[in-house]
């Protein structure tokens, strides 16, 4: 029996238990000793129910009665009586109905652990685990595993499994450099996994979860710091900063630019003037102005003789875009290009031919941008908008094909050994020498540098690269995963936005806010509904968009202009249907969230959000985001469903309009591991670590920082080289 041994020759393992544990995605032996637990139960510490405090509670108790019924759409209640020999209580499961099944006409003994609290004018047992306790190994010095119930899985099958592969534990393999075991004193990995699966006590579980954390940290700066190095290796194109050049670009703006767009121009400008690619990310809130700093960028680009690309993630964006730097750009000669879908046949072609015969010199566009197609002349610039954005396998292929490039010439060769990975005929890639002015032969397209690396044809050079995102990072996580990244901040909104009116509205205030609505339209302004369905759904009773469209047409708004949007359909439906609404062909856009990216309507002033409590703290203030981009005061109206308290959440948002204080809410508000996989890095797994720990990231980066300068090979390491090629892809922004 190894770690590779399938899960069906474990003893005790039948064929549906086998399947069961399939379904969750453990096959072998591997994966199961390393499906760690979500948490554990302290069933030691059993409470009579007559001597219950308020608080996580467990008991030992049997049921003796248990019904379940709907409340209203969406919600199920099951209530059941639960007794001991002291006493009985209530207990109660939101959306739990099968705990009729488990529970009901049993007499047979339970722990019970949940939350004893006073609730509804009484005190009751809220949403409690069940265990069958005879099938628990309860041992008095011992915590219990409670795993993920990925699709039904059991923690009594996963208990059962693991229990027998206790022997194994010890033979558990190391995947970090002894060395940064010892220097940072951490438990050994088997000795950690083995403490996560049977704890004795808290102290254990808190000393595996830092080992395990540890480990996942030490992966994500490592990669984060290799790539650093990867990209000071790099040849790219000096771009010279031209004064006059800028200056008039400056000049011919209907604003003044912030300080901020000052600051982030000058940043890119700057980094332009390197001869080794700019790998700079521009992070700004909602409307501060991002798409003028790239244009500027793009203008100096342009005079030094270089094509700039701009992806976006709809085609509604990319038209936008276009348009702005279409308007910035073309009183100076500079073309701009659109590359979307919907542009087809001939005009394709023909716009093809320009982009490969350098006629156009900025090419926005979708991911049609990335199409084998698409042969650039003299490629120097590439920026992407809400890079974030971009599916993660979309990101990936994108990513795969840039990264190619670097593996030959990247971070690797600092490390002593190459890493295996690394060798093969991309180790002969001619490149620029660094410091060397780089020269773009006309023969041999830089596109495939950027879109094409399977071609053995290799490019000299990289073109500089600009992500610009929306959503702001808090700075624990953009220090571990883009620690080692070039970052510019637009922390300014431009002169003259009045701070958007935030209010949350309960049901009994819904008619105030209409008439304001009312109000706003009567002066010639637009309005936004957004709801979080397209259609009236029977397994809730949220508000959809064609049943608001409908209602809002047919009775309240009758007399105004109503359009609606929503995912389903076309892509040109929703470019015409946006376009319109923008061209103020309608007064009101029922929307579900399709909206949310980037799209500039300064006329707009109200965005309603109905059932805002369905949409995260971070979405909310993307959505909000879309009004009080003109001259005229904005509101954004926080529709409650019911007339509970509004969550923490809602009433954050309603206070600040601080994007990045708003992301150090959200990440102190959600649970732990959620925020990587939602936030900027849908491919990055960290099931561990949490941006809670600051400290072992600091460490992490000092022994990451070691460990290169120790000159070590990785390659001795095979997992966690693997695991680190993967951060690589993962956290670099080319
Ligand atoms: P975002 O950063 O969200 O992408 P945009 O680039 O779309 O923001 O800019 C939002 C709006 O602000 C646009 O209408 C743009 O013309 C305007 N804008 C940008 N910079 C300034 C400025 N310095 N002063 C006034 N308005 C500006
Ligand atoms: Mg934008």
């Amino acid at each position: 029996m190894n770690l590779a041994t399938n899960l069906e020759q474990i003893k005790g393992v039948g064929p549906k238990t086998a399947a069961e544990l399939r379904r969750a995605g453990l096959q072998t032996v591997g994966d199961i000793l390393m499906f760690l637990p979500r948490k554990h139960e302290d069933f030691t510490n059993v409470t009579p129910i007559a001597e219950l405090q308020p608080g996580k509670v467990t008991i030992r108790a049997r049921c003796q009665q248990i019904s379940t019924r709907p409340v209203r759409r969406g919600l199920r209640l099951t209530t059941a009586v639960l007794g001991d020999d002291t006493s009985k209580l209530n207990a109660v499961w939101f959306n739990q109905p099968y705990r009729v099944q488990q529970l009901g006409g049993s007499d047979e003994w339970f722990y019970f652990s949940g939350t004893f609290e006073y609730n509804y004018g009484r005190y009751q047992l809220t949403n409690p685990t069940a265990e069958l306790a005879k099938e628990l190994p309860v041992q008095a010095d011992r915590l219990l595993p409670v795993y993920h119930a990925v699709r039904g899985l059991k923690s009594q099958t996963v208990r059962k499994v693991i229990e027998q592969l206790r022997p194994l534990m010890s033979v558990l393999p190391e995947t970090l450099p002894p060395s940064v075991v010892q220097s940072e004193q951490l438990l050994d990995r088997a000795a950690a996994i083995s403490a996560m699966h049977f704890p004795r006590n808290e102290r254990e579980v808190e000393q595996a979860r830092q080992r395990l954390a540890f480990e996942e940290l030490f992966e994500l700066v490592l990669a984060s710091q290799l790539n650093k190095i990867d990209n000071q290796k790099l040849a790219g194109f000096a771009i010279p900063f031209e004064k006059s050049v800028v200056q008039d670009f400056v000049k011919k703006l209907p604003f003044a630019l912030t300080n901020a767009q000052r600051r982030a121009a000058w940043d890119i400008l700057q980094d332009f003037e390197n001869a080794r690619p700019m790998n700079r990310l521009l992070q700004g809130d909602v409307g501060s102005g991002k798409t003028v700093v790239a244009g500027l960028a793009a203008r100096q680009a342009a005079s030094a003789g270089y094509q700039t690309a701009f992806m976006a993630p709809t085609e509604i964006l990319a038209r936008q875009h276009a348009e702005t730097l279409a308007r910035l750009l073309e009183p100076f000669g500079v073309t701009v290009g659109l590359l979307i879908g919907s542009v087809k046949g001939k005009a394709r072609q023909t716009l093809y031919q320009q982009i490969a015969s350098g006629a156009v010199d900025v090419v926005v566009g979708t991911h049609a941008l990335i199409q084998d197609k698409v042969e650039f002349h003299r490629l120097g610039f590439v920026i992407i908008d809400e890079q974030h954005r971009f599916g993660v396998e979309q990101r990936q292929r994108l990513l795969m094909k840039v990264k190619a490039e670097r593996v030959g010439s990247g971070a690797l060769d600092t490390l002593s050994e190459p890493m295996t990975i690394a060798a093969g005929s991309s180790r002969e890639t001619g490149r620029v020498a660094p410091g060397s002015r780089a020269r773009h032969g006309g023969e041999e397209s830089v596109s495939s540098a950027l879109l094409d690396a399977k071609k053995p044809s290799v490019a000299a050079a990289m073109p500089h690269l600009l992500a610009m995102t929306a959503t702001p990072i808090p700075r624990s996580l953009a220090l571990t995963v883009y620690g080692e990244l070039d970052v510019s901040v637009l922390d300014e909104l431009p002169r003259g936005r009045r701070p958007i009116l935030t209010k949350i509205i309960s049901p009994p205030s819904r008619e105030a806010a209409y008439a304001a609505i009312d109000q706003q339209i009567a002066q010639g302004r637009q309005v936004y509904v957004v709801c979080s369905l397209i259609a009236d759904s029977d397994s809730s009773d949220r508000k959809s968009v064609e049943a608001e469209y409908k209602r809002l047409k047919n009775s309240i708004f009758s007399r105004y202009r109503i359009a609606m949007l929503h995912g389903k359909m076309s892509a040109s439906e929703k470019d015409q249907i946006m376009q319109d609404f923008k061209d103020q062909k309608y007064d009101i856009l029922v929307s579900t969230t399709v909206i949310e990216v980037g799209v500039d309507v300064p006329n707009a002033t109200i965005m309603m959000i109905e059932d805002a409590d369905q949409f995260g703290l971070a979405q909310l203030h993307q959505l909000r985001g879309r009004v009080g981009r003109g001259q005229h005061q904005s509101y954004c109206y926080l529709m409650m469903s019911t007339n509970n308290k509004p969550s923490q959440r809602l009433r954050e948002i309603e206070k600040s309009s601080d994007g990045f204080h708003l992301a150090e809410v959200d990440m102190s508000l959600r649970g732990p591991g959620e925020i990587y996989g939602r936030m900027q890095h849908g491919a990055l797994n960290l099931q561990i670590a949490t941006l809670a720990d600051t400290q072992l990231i600091a460490r992490a980066q000092k022994a990451a920082k070691r460990f290169i300068d120790s000159g070590e090979s990785l390659s001795k390491y095979p997992a966690l080289e693997a695991r680190i090629r993967h951060n690589q892809r993962v956290t670099t922004l080319n």
